[in-house]
């Protein structure tokens, strides 16, 4: 007599890949996925968005239930694919809001791999390959870095975010010896620049020190941190008898890829360790989560140009070389693939420039009797997270073996060379100013001015006089308007979806300045877009109030 779990049983084992051999269901796997884009791309149309933006209504959402009965695996592909309507889609040209990258196809095919076959990367006993693939991939990276692959090490985490904190955790045990096991009962400050990630907070409170012992650096007109004040206020600390956990140089901003001289502060922590005979060397860590990608430029010869960028474009990569070619200097550096590496979420390593500073996480055995009995891989043994996946790892790989360095630096010098060009073609107007002109990077910020202004002297005078604070006010106000109408428009697939940021520096007497923002991190983009966003700006102007 057929038992009714049995029938929905075989029904269910249907949505399974097979565990052996079945290319008749192997078709059927792939044509489901097959669906699911096709599906995705009926939402295409010249926006730079799938299907169309409607308010969200989470009231309905935190109602929802677990269905009583299931579903097809064809109807939850529809269901699935609804909820991609309204996201951007982040290789369109016209996309230029953030620092998120189109991943390519071979490193879906690594999330695909490394989801099917659901690799734990805590041990080699769960992932075996794999956890050859993560030891690749540091080796690789450590020597793009300029780190010693002998000597270095490190593991994929949770985002760059996670990277950061491996780099300070190590940095407070280096502080306060002990500290995992007896908790944090000295007082041990953190140093970043005002312009560095707002992760900052988190890994201060995180890791118990208070976020009020992270000290913050001012920037020069660079976004670069102000060395003069670090030494100042790293000595008040020590004077005042706190420790030092972490020094967190940012190599790329987010906003506006600004990037920290790094040699100036080694040389200053080692003249701390002189003159206070610091039994211990403060922890840098080089939050490189952007700026790594340009270390592909480490040995490009700018001479002769074999890839024939621009004059402009090579000036930009020489400057922010100049800079990342430094960045092994550091204790520790984080990187994001998820970024310009062109590899889905999440895809972040954090690479120590000595093996050593690892064991300062280690756990004792007895703490997890389950694992790690054999095996000659087992980064489960210090890492804060238990399961790690596979997904980072191997679609990060894809990317170095599809690209190679070449690739890369096509990528990169292209995204440059078109926010050089914007910038040219903003500069070219009478109505606009570039506030990060002499920046490398591939963001863009800039302020547009009603008719009438000097826009030749208002972006010293904004900064600067006190006397201008009534304008720059109301300037702010202005570049949101203008901001509001460039959306709308990109939004009917017209022009380019940009991004505003409430405060790209503060003023000297302490006022923000508004900024509309564009980040380039599409392969697509061209010269004709660039134009299209220059006009719609222009077009802003004609159509706003002042
Ligand atoms: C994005 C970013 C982070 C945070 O990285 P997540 O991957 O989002 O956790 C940290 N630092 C900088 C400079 C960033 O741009």
């Amino acid at each position: 007599m057929a038992v009714p779990y049995r029938d929905a049983l075989s029904k269910i084992r249907l949505a399974f890949p097979q565990p052996v051999s079945d290319r008749v269901h192997d078709s059927y796997f792939v044509h489901s996925v097959m669906r699911a884009m096709d599906a995705v791309d009926s939402l295409k149309s010249e926006c730079p968005i799938l299907g169309e933006r409607h308010p969200l209504d989470y009231s309905l959402a935190r109602h929802a239930t677990v269905p009583e009965h299931g579903m097809t695996t064809e109807q939850v592909t529809s269901e699935l694919v609804t909820y991609c309507s309204g996201l951007a889609i982040p290789g369109h040209p016209q996309t230029q809001q953030n620092v998120v990258p189109p991943p390519t196809i071979s490193s879906l095919i690594g999330v695909l791999l490394a989801s099917l076959y659901n690799p734990n990367l805590a041990w080699d006993e769960y992932s075996h390959r794999l956890s050859m693939a993560e030891v690749e991939m540091v080796a690789m990276t450590s020597k793009l870095l300029g780190y010693d692959p002998t000597r270095a090490d490190g593991f994929f985490t949770f985002g760059g975010t996670g990277t950061t904190l491996y780099g300070v955790k190590v940095g407070l045990e280096k502080a306060i010896p002990g500290a995992m096991e007896n908790g944090v009962h000295e007082e041990a400050v953190i140093f970043a620049s005002d312009a560095s990630h707002y992760c900052r907070y988190n890994i201060a409170g995180w890791l118990g020190l208070g976020s009020k012992h992270l000290l913050t650096i001012p920037t020069d007109s660079r976004n670069s941190m102000n060395l003069g004040l670090l030494r100042d206020q790293a000595r008040a600390a020590l004077r005042g008898g706190q420790r030092i956990a972490a020094i967190i140089a940012t190599l790329g901003t987010t906003d506006a890829f600004g990037l920290d001289d790094i040699a100036g502060i080694v040389a200053l922590r080692d003249e701390l360790v002189e003159e206070f005979q610091l039994c211990y060397r403060p922890h840098i860590h080089a939050d490189a989560v952007i700026g790594w990608a340009w270390s592909v430029f480490n040995d490009y010869d700018f001479e002769a140009n074999p890839l024939g960028f621009r004059p402009r474009t090579i000036r930009a990569l020489a400057g922010a070389r100049h800079h990342i070619a430094q960045v092994n200097l550091a204790d520790s550096i984080g990187v994001d693939f998820h970024k310009p590496g062109f590899v889905p979420y999440i895809s972040s390593l954090v690479v120590f420039r000595s093996r050593d500073d690892l064991d300062l996480l280690k756990r004792p055995h007895e703490q997890m009797p389950y694992l790690y009995q054999f095996g000659e891989h087992r980064p489960g043994m210090f890492t804060l997270e238990t399961s790690r996946s596979g997904a980072g790892v191997l679609s990060a790989l894809a990317n170095m073996k599809l690209f190679g360095k070449q690739g890369l630096q096509v990528i990169i010098g292209h995204i440059v060379e078109m926010a050089q060009l914007l910038r040219e073609h903003l500069e070219g107007h009478d109505c606009s100013t570039v506030l990060n002109r002499e920046n490398f990077g591939p963001v863009t910020l800039f302020r547009v001015y009603p008719p009438g202004v000097d826009t030749f002297r208002i972006k010293e005078k904004e900064m600067q006089d006190h006397a201008y604070r009534d304008r720059l006010l109301a300037h702010n106000e202005y570049n949101r308007k203008v901001f509001h109408y460039v959306h709308t428009e990109a939004m009917a697939g017209r022009g380019a979806v940009l991004s505003l940021t409430d405060c790209y520096r503060y003023t000297d007497y302490g006022e923000p300045i508004v900024a509309l923002k564009s980040f380039i991190l599409s392969p697509f983009v061209d010269e004709d877009i660039i134009e299209v966003i220059v006009k719609k700006v222009l077009e802003a102007r004609e159509n706003i109030e002042v």
